[in-house]
Order: C-alpha cells, then structure tokens, then sequence
C-alpha cells in the first residue's frame, strides 16, 4: 500500500507528524545502555499496543536518527522505512481490528536533542552524565513511541550506565545491579504516563531524603520525597527545598492525594532555563538553588504539575493551560497559604501586566508558537481565579478536589472541565469560560472581583 501522508483525523493539531491516533500503547519495555563518555546509547524496546477500529497494515513510531538493527511485530521480522523521525512499520501479517500486538525495536547511536522554537528537547549530554526533558515533543530522542499526550502506558525502565553515576527515572527502582564497572537500575513506573513525561536523569548525585508529611493532628501517610543532588549543594538544597514536605501536604489538602509512588527531584550539574516536570521527577538546575529559598514559586509550580498535567494529561496540545494555568495557580495559592500575597493580588498583578502586552493569544487554544508564552500560564492563573471567583470559595475547592479524583490518571480537555466545574453551581458558567478562556482579548479586571 501507499505511504499515506495525510494525518489521521484526530491527530494532534499542533503537532500533526507525531503520535499515530490509530492504535494505542498500554505498555513499553525499555533497556537503555549509556556511555556518557562517548554519548553512546543502545536501545531495545518492547511495547504492548492495542490497534484501533480498523485492521493495521501499517503503523508508526516516532523516532529520531538512530541506526536500527531489527524491527519485529508479533514475533515476525517487520518491514519498515525510517524516515525525517518517523518509523513506518509493516508488519508481516497486518494487526486485526481490535488486537492486541507487540513491537520490538532494536536501536544504536548517539542521542541528540530534537531541535524546536523552544530550543533542544529530550536526551541531552550534560558535562557529566545526560538528562531528558521532553515537553513537548522530545520522547523520540531517545525511545521509539507513540508520541502523543493523550496515549498513556505504564513503563518498565532499565537503564546501564557506569556504576559512578546515579540513576534516576520516577516510579518504583525494582532492582540495581552491579557487573564490573557498570550498574543496571530498573524502575517501573505503575502510573499510566504520557510519552513526553517519561525522564532519565544520570549523574554524580547524592541522595537526600526529604522528611516529614502529614501533621500531629492529621497524620498520615507521608509521600516519600528524595531529592538528587551534587554533594556540594546539599546545604543549599536543604534550605531551598526545605518547606516541599509541607507543600506537599498543603497541595494535598486541596488538590487531594498525591497521584503517583513518590516524588523525586534532581538537581542537574548544570543551569537549566527552567526546571521541568516528569512523572514523579522534576529537574531543576543549579541556578535554582541559592540557600534563600529564592525558587519555592517554581517548586511549587513543579509540584503541582503531578496532578495537573501527570495525572490528568491533556488530550492534545490546545489544552496546554489546563497543564501551566493551574501550576500557576498553585503558585498563587502556596503564596496566600503561607502568609504572602494573596491568589488576588497575585491575579491583580498578572492582569496589570498583561494589559501592557499584545492581547494575541487565546489561552483555550494559543497555538503551537505561543503556547509556552508567559502570557499563557498568567491568563491561565486567572482563568482558574476567575473560576473561584464564580464559584465561591467552598465551591471552587469541593470542585478543584473533585477534578483530581474523576480524572485521575486520565486525560482531560477543556470542554471536561467546563462541564465539571458546571456540577458545582447553579449558574452557567459559560460567560466565564467564554471570557477568559475563549477569547484572546484580556477581560477588564472588574471581572475578577466579587
Ligand atoms: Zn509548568
């Protein structure tokens, strides 16, 4: 058959060559080894899919230039032809509506970032040892997968490396065994998790437990928080992570339990732009770390992201401000807990800025060039303030709350919130969402009042 070009009808919009909407993924097997000394990686991976409505003749992968020794379908050597990232599978005998099939995929070579508006993503070499941060398309950098926010699977990691270095991937580390000079650390991640937030981090790091968790009048169980950091920011490290324990039982007070196993963050030997979230991980830099906790905003932020946007992934690119709008949120709110400004204040300051700016992007759909403008998470802070506001204070939280517990693990659009924050109150909220979700013009400030 034809090549087919035309993506598939539900394909991402913002990013229509990734992902193949016609089967789905439920399980990927990967085993990496790593040399940072020669940024070589060799790769296999095994992963579990279920086809779509109709019977797969052929399918794809995304996957950037690595040399491939061997694809398999089914057991059955595959043809295939891999091309400008993308890997077009035909299997020897074509997968059957409905089925279920496995993909196994031998691969070679040295990772590079995949090069984007906002600079490299995924596999990066650091001077010392590599780390991943994806978002939004930088998974194919180092594994071959089905690229796409809304198609979530569970994962089993093994990764080799020289026993020098630490190892860090989210989820639970099953094993870690040594041979010779090099150790294999495997971890399994329970969670179904999107492609983009699955992350490796390797290093010289020291491993620091971060105690605490729940209250004497409210004890329970605490989330395991270990941070991995260079031996000689330690200290520092204890001071600017030094409240996360009593963040982490702040944001589940209101956003309810913790989705996933624990919560791992890794200081990276270098400077970092911005940190970024993984499933169960977020990676910040050494400039943000100071010992003067000058960075909390962003471990909140981070942290935040394991609800909003781990756990409740966006069905597809458009609905990034349901991921960074809420993060920004959870900065606000984090602030008015702990004495600071109030999420008003926060959101008077936000609208007073963005009322000097151009008024071109629609939070609900800003498109792939400005959706990870600051504007974005500033309309998006206000977007979930205004729906406090509409809501009323005891409103908003039952249904902040209730939109973690429906959508747990699962994948979440705007028009799914619309309709859940509906169930909480009598009156339409429509003109809200309309305003300040819908629109690219800046609503008057007046709107955010009581
Ligand atoms: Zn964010």
């Amino acid at each position: 058959m034809a090549h087919k070009r035309a993506a598939a009808p539900e394909a991402d919009p913002y990013f229509p060559a990734h992902g193949d909407t016609r089967y789905r993924v439920h399980r990927y097997e990967l085993a990496v080894d790593y040399r940072p000394a020669s940024n070589r990686l060799r790769g296999t991976a095994r992963i579990g899919a279920v086809a779509g409505g109709a019977a797969l003749r052929e399918f794809a992968l995304d996957l950037a230039d690595f040399r491939l020794q061997r694809v398999v379908v089914d057991g059955r050597p595959a043809h295939y032809v891999h091309r400008a990232g993308r890997l077009r599978i035909r299997p020897a005998k074509a997968v059957e509506a409905g089925a279920a099939f496995t993909v196994e995929v031998h691969y070679t070579g040295n990772p590079q970032p995949v090069t984007s508006q906002w600079g490299g993503l995924g596999w990066e070499e650091l001077t010392d040892g590599a780390l991943v941060a994806s978002q939004p398309v930088g998974a194919p950098s180092w594994y071959p997968c089905n690229d796409r926010p809304a198609d979530k699977a569970t994962y089993q990691i093994s990764v080799t490396a020289p026993s020098v270095y630490t190892v860090v991937v989210g989820g639970r580390l099953l094993s870690r065994t040594t041979r010779a000079s090099s150790t294999t650390w495997v971890y399994e991640q329970a969670a179904p998790t999107s492609s983009y937030l699955v992350t490796v981090s390797i290093g010289r790091y020291e491993a620091v437990q971060l105690s605490g968790g729940g209250s004497v009048l409210a004890p329970r169980r605490p989330v395991p928080q270990t941070g991995y950091v260079p031996a000689r920011l330690r200290g520092q490290f204890a001071v600017d992570f030094g409240r996360q324990t009593r963040m982490m039982d702040f944001f589940e007070d209101v956003f309810g339990a913790y989705p996933f196993d624990g919560y791992a963050v890794v200081v990276a030997d270098e400077e970092l732009d911005v940190p970024v979230e993984a499933q169960g991980v977020a990676t910040f830099g050494t400039n943000h770390l100071g010992g003067q906790r000058r960075s909390e905003r962003l471990v909140a932020h981070e942290l935040a992201h394991q609800w909003f946007g781990n756990s409740l992934s966006i069905g597809d690119w458009r609905h990034i401000w349901l991921n960074e709008g809420f993060a920004k949120y959870a900065e606000w709110l984090w602030s008015e807990h702990t004495g600071g400004p109030t999420a008003a204040s926060h959101a008077a300051t936000a609208h007073a800025r963005l009322a000097r700016l151009p008024q071109d992007l629609t939070p609900g759909d800003p498109g792939r060039r400005l959706m990870f403008d600051d504007r974005l998470y500033q309309r998006g802070g206000l977007a979930v303030h205004a729906l406090r506001r509409a809501l009323g204070e005891g409103a908003f939280f039952r249904m902040l709350k209730g939109w973690t517990a429906v959508h747990r693990h699962g994948v979440v659009t705007t028009s799914a919130l619309a309709a859940h924050a509906a169930r909480y109150t009598a009156h339409p909220l429509d003109a809200v969402f309309d305003l300040w979700v819908h629109r690219s013009a800046l609503p008057p400030a007046g709107e955010l009042e009581d």
